[in-house]
């Protein structure tokens, strides 16, 4: 039996209804219901399974090379987005810049005074 559901351009589906119905999967509110329900169950289970609530703490570049060890093990067994490690990748690139420069600052700062302390 076709489905019965009359399209917007007033044209009846030219599907297959469900068996003892008269509409077919697409058409179906019960269908439409558990496919939405099935497709919000896929979503929450590509979902990182690693909380991301935990705070983490980034002192030395070392911690850095930790949390990047982590992401690309999270990425390789598909607990971690991929978005989400590109966006880690991003940020401890900004976090390891921000840190040699205030290195190379700190330094100058020390060769500075004990340039000062020679005079
Ligand atoms: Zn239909």
């Amino acid at each position: 039996m076709k489905c019965t559901y009359i399209k917007t351009n007033k044209e009846q589906c030219k599907a297959n209804s469900i068996v003892d119905t008269q509409l077919c999967f697409r058409h179906s509110p019960e269908h439409i219901t558990r496919a939405y329900a099935a497709s919000q169950k896929g979503g929450t289970n590509r979902s990182p399974s690693i909380s991301f609530q935990e705070e983490i703490t980034l002192r030395t570049p070392k911690d850095i090379q930790m949390l990047i060890s982590k992401t690309i093990n999270g990425i390789w067994q598909g607990k971690v987005p991929i978005k989400v490690g590109s966006t880690i990748g991003f940020l401890t690139r900004c976090w390891l810049d921000a840190h040699e420069k205030a290195e190379f600052e700190k330094r100058i700062e020390e060769l500075e005074k004990s340039l000062q302390n020679s005079v």
